[in-house]
């Protein structure tokens, strides 16, 4: 067994901001396992939630240092890597666990969600797309561009704004309008999400709440900061949820199995990004354990490229509200492979992931790991 761990830059046609920053180019890694003629291919990066964060380098040299072979390891048997891949920290995982599942499932000559009894007519589902914060023509001309690349009708506005809940409010009600607009214009059924990127507190989202239920907010996502410590975190979502009246999603707060069962009574969905889960075996348990618990799923994403938003879509058939946008908004995505009808994504058709990367980007040299 050979592992390959490459880096490659993904560039943003438009640079996003949300509360904590903006972002107009990353470097992700692409994680190759070579076994017996056949490879498996996976995506990782660095990325933060505010609360903990991680570096891409700091990632492949994670990757880097595994052991050679790792340990004998047989592909064919995924089980088999769970200690090895517990010892990683959740983006190494990612990028592993995706490529050792890629493997798995070509080995098998079936895409990944048909081995797991997933059903793919049930997962075609409109992605929301991203506006995020700015100016309101800024935020307004970037809906515009969305809608000449595609028919969105999920929209997700970025607010938490540096510049106040006068700022939000303005946006809220410019967007609000836009969608109204379009609505008598094209007949087009509109639904506009929020996701404050834990830029409120409990306070100024009360205050904001009139405002969201004037606009039609079909749901709010993490309006708190996440807090280290698990109980305050918890306590937060616990004193709002009473008096939000549209699904409240926790995302920066989630980020595994245990998140998940802390947060259940207190929330109405989570956000399932691989990168945070530590990838796709962990993403398939929360998914289902969600659902059991009777939340709701989003699938998320960071600056991701195709792969790992491939990846996150074998999980469609279970989820509600996907959120996989960010290929859709880059100049250099070098995969091919995840299916997107207007703005309907369904899981990929190909064997393993079902996604490729195109020839042209693998021209650099890969450090390799055997
Ligand atoms: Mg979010």
């Amino acid at each position: 067994m050979l592992i390959r761990i490459r880096p490659f830059r993904l560039t943003k046609a438009v640079p996003l901001a949300i509360s904590r920053g903006t972002t107009s180019a990353v470097t992700h890694l692409e994680v190759r396992l070579d076994h017996e003629g056949l490879v498996g291919i996976g995506e990782t990066g660095g990325f933060e939630t505010g609360h903990r964060g991680y570096e891409t380098d700091a990632v492949a040299a994670e990757l880097k240092a595994l052991p050679p072979d790792l340990g004998g390891l047989d592909p064919r048997m995924p089980q088999a890597f769970e200690s090895l891949l517990a010892g990683l920290s959740p983006p190494a995982r990612c990028g592993l666990d995706l490529a050792l599942l890629d493997w798995w499932a070509r080995w098998l000559n079936r895409p990944l969600w048909q081995l797991w009894g997933l059903q793919s007519e049930t997962g075609q589902l409109a992605t929301s797309v991203t506006l995020g914060l700015g100016t309101v023509g800024a935020v307004l001309s970037r809906l515009e561009r969305w809608w000449t690349q595609l028919p969105a009708s999920r929209i997700k506005l970025k607010l938490g704004s540096s510049d106040g809940p006068g700022h939000d409010r303005l946006l809220l009600h410019a967007v609000a309008g836009a969608l109204e607009r379009r609505r008598e214009e094209h007949g087009q059924p509109l639904e506009l999400q929020v996701d404050a990127n834990g830029g409120w507190t409990v306070e100024s989202t009360l205050r904001l709440m009139p405002d969201l239920v004037r606009c039609g907010v079909s749901l709010l996502e993490q309006p708190l900061p996440p807090d280290p410590d698990p109980r305050h975190d918890s306590a937060g979502f616990a004193a709002l949820h009473p008096q939000c009246p549209m699904p409240l999603v926790a995302d920066e707060s989630c980020w595994d199995l245990e998140d998940l069962l802390r947060l259940a009574p207190h929330v109405d969905g989570i956000n399932i990004k691989l990168l945070k889960s530590g990838g796709l075996s962990e993403g398939l348990l929360m998914a289902r354990t969600a659902r059991r618990l009777g939340l709701s799923v989003m699938l998320g994403c960071y600056s991701d490229g195709g792969l790992l938003n491939g990846a996150a879509a074998q999980l469609l058939p279970l989820a509600r509200w996907p959120d996989l946008d960010s290929h859709l908004n880059l100049l250099d995505d070098p995969f091919r492979g995840l299916p997107l009808q207007g703005d309907r994504l369904s899981p990929p058709h190909g064997i393993g992931l079902g996604i490729t990367m195109d020839s042209r980007t693998r021209d650099e040299p890969a450090d390799a790991r055997s």
